[in-house]
């Protein structure tokens, strides 16, 4: 039961993701979610279109992840990792080493996405440190996104993070024109010269290179050509860089691949996981890297990785991650990708004739609509609500990444609520 004087409490007092305390947006009070759909207060169900943000693959309240947390609710909830090891993080990392490329071995779990992205490029500061040549530098595309702590921010989108407000305070990392060779189109060599130029002109200053691979996710949702991957990796290779793949949002299957690395067949030096990691049951990420790295930092001045939080290696997190992966581990997430793939490029296909529409883009189970103008989010996100549907909008962009789950005519729902969004000019800001 939420009251309106629960309502009200919310907006007085709680902060949501990316909203003002002065002029809140209108939230939506959801009491249970189960499979596709997600449940108002008022016993409406809505289906989603957004997998809680890339994390509810196998959709919600599943039977054997809530299993998998009860068994482990009984034997331990928590416990330091600090000195102690418990059989739920020995699973989860010895399933994450044997699913990703052979060359990553160790594993450091932590508590977000954001997290798992300072992970990793402290590991980056320390790799370089250890080796006595320390290296302060990263080198990122534009429209990426990473994260909100310092560090995921300082490789974040300049613009769409505001750098501005931070400045002086926020390292400057350097930043490369994003991909502009579509995944769908032609590769064109002229797209990585700036890249190139400004990895050459940096290249004794650059700890690593940090990206998402072939999707660029809340910086814009925009997909990009794997030959970009192929050449940096071999850039970094060239160069001695490490390669960072910050998969947080793109792992465990999203693009129809395992992993969006596969699709230009190359291997990070460190691969940043979260998100579905938990099946969108926990907040839980896994920053993995290889021996070389590993041993390099342990051998340096610290003789230790400079990172433990409190909740490290959190065994409810773990025991419910270890079953999300043995979910994926049926294989059946391959075939539902595709099916959605091929469902959202038949019916969004329609919207690009459409005048509000600047583009149409489709990779595995994520469909996107670019529209010209910015969504007005408040009318827009109500509209998506009366239609029965989870959808929501930022900026230019109104997409779907549905839980691997979804029926077809659930999907339909979506695509057809979506389609008929963009055709009403009232929902955008001219
Ligand atoms: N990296 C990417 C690619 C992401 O999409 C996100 C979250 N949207 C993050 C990092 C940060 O993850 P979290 O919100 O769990 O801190």
């Amino acid at each position: 039961m939420i009251t309106p004087d629960d309502l009200a409490f919310d907006r007085d007092h709680i902060w949501h993701p990316y909203t003002s305390m002065s002029a809140p947006l209108p939230v939506y009070p959801v009491t249970a979610a189960a499979g596709c759909e997600l449940q108002l207060a008022s016993g409406e169900r809505l289906v989603d279109g957004m997998s809680s943000w890339w994390a509810a693959i196998h959709g919600y309240n599943h039977p054997r992840l809530n299993a998998a947390m009860k068994s482990q609710i009984d034997a331990m909830s928590h416990v330091m990792f600090g000195g102690i090891t418990h059989p739920a993080a020995i699973a989860l990392c010895r399933a994450l080493v044997a699913m990703t490329p052979e060359s990553l071995e160790c594993v450091f779990l932590a508590d977000s996405g954001s997290v798992a992205v300072e992970v990793a490029m402290k590991m980056a500061l320390q790799y370089w440190h250890a080796r006595g040549e320390p290296r302060q530098r990263f080198l990122t595309f534009r429209h990426g996104y990473h994260g909100d702590t310092f560090g995921a921010m300082s490789v974040c989108d300049p613009d769409n993070s505001m750098h501005s407000l931070w400045k002086g305070y926020l390292p400057e990392n350097l930043f490369a024109p994003a991909p502009q060779s579509r995944f769908d189109g032609e590769w064109d060599e002229r797209d990585i010269a700036p890249f190139a130029r400004l990895l050459a002109a940096h290249r004794h200053e650059i700890a690593a290179v940090v990206l998402e691979p072939i999707v660029q996710g809340a910086g814009g949702m925009r997909m990009y050509h794997p030959e970009w991957l192929k050449r940096i990796r071999r850039m970094c290779d060239r160069e001695g860089i490490l390669l960072i793949a910050d998969e947080i949002a793109t792992g465990f299957g999203r693009t129809g691949k395992l992993f969006a690395c596969e699709h230009a067949g190359i291997a990070p030096d460190i691969l940043c996981l979260g998100k579905a990691l938990t099946g969108g049951t926990m907040t839980l990420s896994a920053t993995l890297t290889t021996r070389l790295v590993a041993e390099t930092i342990s051998n340096g001045e610290a003789g230790c990785f400079m990172h433990g939080p409190t909740f490290m290696g959190n065994p409810l997190a773990c025991a419910v991650a270890t079953e999300s992966l043995a979910l994926l581990a049926t294989g059946e997430w391959r075939a539902q990708v595709a099916a959605i793939e091929q469902q959202l490029r038949e019916e969004l296909a329609p919207c690009r004739a459409l005048p509000q529409v600047a583009d149409v883009r489709v990779l595995g189970a994520i469909g996107v609509v670019e529209t010209h103008h910015p969504v007005d989010m408040a009318a827009l996100q109500r509209f998506f609500v009366e239609q029965g549907v989870w959808v929501r909008p930022f900026g230019r962009l109104i997409y779907l990444m549905p839980p691997y789950i979804i029926t077809p005519e659930q999907l339909t729902r979506l695509t057809r609520a979506v389609s008929e969004a963009v055709k009403n000019p009232r929902f955008f800001r001219h």
